[in-house]
C-alpha cells in the first residue's frame, strides 16, 4: 500500500500537502498525529471515501485511480471507529455480512462467523445477540471479527481503542497485534493512543502539516530526536 504526492484541501484548508506513505507487504504501520492533522482524511483518501485533489494511491499493487470501486475495496478489512455494526442484524450476520451478500450458504457463513468470533474471544452464544445487547468492548471484538471474516490481505484500523477503558484497550490492542502477526496481513492503523502504537506498530509515521514529518521503527520511538514525536510520546497539551 502506498500513496504518492497526495494532496487534499477543503476550501482554504490544505490538509494533505504532498503526502508520501508506503506500507510494505506484511508490515504494520501506525500513523500518529495531533487532532486535526489529517489522519482521518488520509484514511478516507486511501479508501476512496474522499477524492484526493492530486496524487496517487496504490492498494495491493494496483492504482486505485482516484475513487476505488466498491468491489475493489471489498478485498480489504476495516475496523471502524465505534465498530459501526448494523443494529438490525445479529452478531453473526454482522460478522458474515460480506459472505451472506456474496450468497455463501448461510450455514457456512455462520460457521465462519463463529470461528472468527472465537478468534476474538467471544463464545458461540454471542452469535445470536444483537448489537444493542453488547458492551463497548464486545462490540469492538465483533467489529474486529467482521474485519477479518474474509481473511483480507490488507486491514485498516481507525482509532481502534477510542471509547474503551485501558484494560479493554489493552485486550483489543493485543488481539490486533496477534491477528496481524498470525495472518501476515498488511495493516494500517491511525490512532492517538500510544498503547496502540507500542502494541501494534512495526513502524510509526507522524503526520504533521500535511506530510509525514517523521517515520521510524516502533522499537526506536523512544530515541526519536524529533521534539514533536517526543511531545506525542509523553502526552501533549492541546
Ligand atoms: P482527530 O485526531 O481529531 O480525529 P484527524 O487527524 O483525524 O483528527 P481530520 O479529521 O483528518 O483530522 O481533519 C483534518 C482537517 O481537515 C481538519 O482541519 C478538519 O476540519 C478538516 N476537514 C476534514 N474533513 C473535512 C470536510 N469534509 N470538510 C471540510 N473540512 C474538513
Ligand atoms: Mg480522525
Amino acid at each position: 500500500m502506498r500513496t504518492h504526492a497526495l494532496h487534499k484541501a477543503f476550501g482554504a484548508t490544505r490538509v494533505l500537502r504532498g503526502l508520501d506513505l508506503e506500507v510494505a507487504r506484511g508490515e504494520s504501520l501506525v500513523v500518529i498525529g495531533g487532532s486535526g492533522s489529517g489522519k482521518s482524511v488520509l484514511l478516507k483518501c486511501i479508501l476512496g471515501l474522499e477524492i484526493p485533489d492530486a496524487g496517487e494511491v496504490w492498494l495491493d499493487g494496483q492504482p486505485t485511480g482516484g475513487r476505488p470501486r466498491p468491489a475493489f475495496l471489498e478485498r480489504f478489512g476495516m475496523l471502524f471507529q465505534g465498530a459501526a455494526l448494523f443494529d438490525s442484524l445479529s452478531v453473526w450476520q454482522n460478522v458474515a455480512f460480506r459472505l451472506l451478500r456474496d450468497r455463501r450458504p448461510p450455514a457456512q457463513a455462520r460457521a465462519r462467523a463463529i470461528e472468527k468470533l472465537a478468534r476474538v474471544g467471544l463464545a458461540p452464544e454471542v452469535a445470536d445477540l444483537f448489537p444493542a445487547q453488547l458492551s463497548g468492548g464486545m462490540a469492538k471484538r465483533v467489529g474486529l471479527a467482521r474485519a477479518i471474516a474474509t481473511d483480507p490481505a490488507v486491514i485498516f484500523f481507525d482509532e481502534p481503542t477510542t471509547g474503551l477503558d485501558p484494560i479493554m484497550a489493552g485486550v483489543i490492542n493485543g488481539l490486533i497485534r496477534d491477528i496481524v502477526a498470525e495472518t501476515g496481513a498488511t495493516a494500517l492503523t491511525i490512532t492517538h493512543d500510544m498503547a496502540s502504537v507500542r502494541a501494534i506498530a512495526d513502524r510509526v509515521a507522524m503526520l504533521h502539516a500535511g506530510t509525514i514529518r517523521w517515520t521510524g521503527r516502533a522499537a526506536g520511538l523512544d530515541d526519536a530526536e524529533d521534539p514533536m514525536v517526543q511531545q506525542f510520546i509523553h502526552g501533549r497539551p492541546e
